[in-house]
Formats: structure tokens, sequence, C-alpha cells
């Protein structure tokens, strides 16, 4: 008899299931219409299309380009109506609203809060707007019957200089809404290690980091981000792939720094999308995800850029289904191992488990059983599905 666990569910099925985000851009998500509506009343006159559906293809087309420095200018629009309170807020409440309708129970959505202070906003009432959007989209959530929780990561960009105030404002709001801190930008030419003191700093405050790091670049930025940095995450992570050889007989190896992820369940934030458009990838099929998966590193599935890549979580899941057949099972330990390396208290991450994510799955799976019952009833039992 086959199980419901051992067939690949069902798009309706992957987006009622419990979901776990730990890399999500908030300006790499905001709605194509919102765009619009807020360049318009800010009098931002740069965007390159008026019109929702022309503008959500132009970003993902531009997005394509397969280039990381490309892909990246894409943000210039996004930042540039994300300039006042007003925005930022109803940027967050959207990314929230957005979120809980796909499905996410708990999200980790980053911003760069150097990044909207162009209209004369300071550090504080950027973090402050968007804390105050996100507990509005999560209110917005309840109300339609859903529920989820989102924490904000603070990010730095790793060409700037702003690294150690933008750790102290993350720890300042520390216990107001923001879990974390990450630096992000282009790698190449901008090491992690340039930021040393703001990654020490929250060492000394027992606060929690994660670095984007092996996407572009390859394992040297993986080295530096766990060994000089000390990062509790890898963003992407996804060249730590480069340490691992797999012979013709299929037996694998796994180099000092691979076995040194695994061994001390390092998690990796996957973005298998936004890999192909960067180029770090190849194809869903060949995306390293496969393999680590089988060599059971700390994996979880992310979005990074909803906008640029016209993705969600229930998207990127739908892709590694195709890809490589994964069960609701599977889903489950992607999302487990997500909310295990989330940066909120452990009490909390275990109750996220066990009263929200494993009953959603239970309840999931438990359907296909009663539906078995009912078209059986009167024969013999629950039989096999194709
Ligand atoms: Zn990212």
């Amino acid at each position: 008899m086959t199980s419901e666990t051992s067939n690949p569910p069902t798009p309706d099925r992957i987006r009622r299931a419990p979901k776990v985000l730990l890399h999500d851009h908030l300006d790499g998500g905001l709605r194509p219409g919102t765009i619009i509506e807020l360049a318009r009343a800010t009098g931002y006159d740069k965007l390159p299309e008026t019109d929702a559906d022309k503008l959500g293809t132009w970003f993902r087309d531009a997005a394509d380009s397969g280039s990381l420095p490309r892909y990246l200018e894409t943000f210039a629009h996004t930042c540039a109506v994300m300039q006042t309170k007003e925005a930022l807020f109803r940027v967050a409440a959207e990314c929230a609203e957005d979120l809980a309708e796909d499905g996410v129970v708990y999200a980790e959505v980053r911003y760069a809060p150097e990044q909207h202070l162009e209209a004369g906003l300071t550090l504080e009432e950027v973090v402050e707007a968007v804390n105050d959007g996100f507990r509005e989209g999560e209110r917005r959530a309840r109300a339609a019957g859903r529920r989820i929780r989102v924490g904000a990561l603070l990010t730095a960009m790793r060409h700037a200089a702003r690294a150690l105030e933008i750790a102290e404002l993350a720890n300042r709001y520390r216990d107001n809404g923001v879990v974390g801190f990450d630096i992000a930008g282009a790698e190449a030419g901008f090491p992690p290690t340039r930021h040393l003191d703001a990654f020490e700093y929250l060492k000394r405050e027992n606060n929690h980091f994660t670095i984007h790091a092996g996407e572009a670049f390859g394992l040297p930025s993986i080295w530096q981000a766990l060994q000089w940095c000390g990062a509790d995450r890898l963003g992407h992570g996804v060249k730590i792939i480069d340490d691992i050889e797999v012979a013709e007989d299929g037996s694998v190896t796994l180099g000092r720094l691979a076995s040194y992820v695994r061994d001390k369940r390092i998690p990796l934030e996957m973005c298998p999308t936004s890999n192909l458009q960067t180029g770090a990838a190849v194809s869903y099929a060949e995306h390293p995800i496969g393999l680590l998966r089988r060599l059971h590193f700390r994996l979880t599935v992310n979005t990074d850029n909803r906008l640029m890549s016209g993705t969600s979580m229930s998207r990127e899941f739908e892709h590694l289904i195709d890809a490589f057949g994964y069960t609701l099972d599977d889903m489950q330990w992607f999302t487990v191992n997500a909310m295990k390396s989330a940066f909120i208290p452990f009490d909390e991450r275990l109750a996220m488990i066990n009263d929200v994510i494993k009953p959603g799955y239970a309840e999931l799976k438990s359907e296909w059983l009663f539906r078995q019952t009912a078209s059986t009833s009167g024969s013999v039992g629950p039989q096999a599905t194709a």
C-alpha cells in the first residue's frame, strides 16, 4: 500500500502546509501594484512600466539576466518607493499578509535600514515603521483566519561602512521585533571580514546573525563567514557543494569545510529560484539542494526575493517536488529544520514545531486517510492510490 507520504503533494496541499521562511528581503517582495501606487504618491517617475502586470514581468526579466550585480539593480526601484513611514508600514503589512496567505507560519524578513533614509527618516523611525507594519499584517492575517509571526533581520550592506551601527541598532531592538542581523550585497571584493567589528560586537551581546555567503563567491567566502565572523547561519551557502566530491561509483567525500558545516548543523538558507537567476545553480534538477538533502545538511528552503523571482514558498516547494519527487514528509523536514534554525528563543521554536508545524502536517496526511476511507466505504478498507 502506498501512503500519502509517498505521493507528491498537490499544489493546494503545498500551499496549506505550514511553512517557515528564514531568508526573504522586504525590498524584494513588494506587490507590483503597490510599487506603482507608492511611486505615484511620492512623485517617483523612473519606473519602467506603469501597469502592474507588465511591471511584475519587468522585474522577473531583469532578474533573469544571470548576474548578481544586475539583479541588485532592480532594488533601486523598490527602495526608491520605500522612503516614508507610510510606505514602509504598508509594504511590511502586505508582506506579512502575503506570506500568511501562502501558508507561512513563521518568517524572518530582512531589510537594510540604511537604504530607507533618503527622505529624512532616522534609522529608528525605519525600524519602527516596519515593525508596526509587520504587526498590522499579523493582525490582518488573524482576521482572515490565518496565523503568522514575523521577525525582522536588520541587514548591513557589504560595500558600505555602517555595519557596526546597524548591528547596534539590531541589538537595541532585539526585544522589540528585531530577531537578528545580516550582511548582504555583492560578495566579490567585499569579504565579510570587513565587518568584523559588527560581528564581534554581536557575539559579545549574545545576539544572532546570518551572513550572505557562498552565493556568487566560493568556499573562501563561506569559510570567512563561519570561522572569522562566527555566523549562526549562511545566507545561501550553496557553493559548499564545491567542497564535496562525488566519485563515479556514487561515493561521496566531504572536505574539511563541508564536514564542519554538516557536523555543526550550520543552517543553509537555500533559495533555489534566486540561484538559477544569478547563475549560482544551473537548473532545479541540478541544484545542490538535492545532494545536500541526501547528505543530511541542515537545509532550509527560502524565497530570497519574491517579486524579482516571481516566487513564493509554495512555488519553491513545487519546483523541488518536481525536480526531486519530494513528499509532505520532506516538506516537513525542511520546515522543522528552518524552525530549529530561527533566531527566536528555543522554547518558542519548540512550541511552533510541536503546536503548529507537526499538527499541520499530521492533518494534511490524515486527509488522505479519510478520503480513502470515504471512497472505499462498504468495501474491505483503504486501498492504494496510484
Ligand atoms: Zn538574499
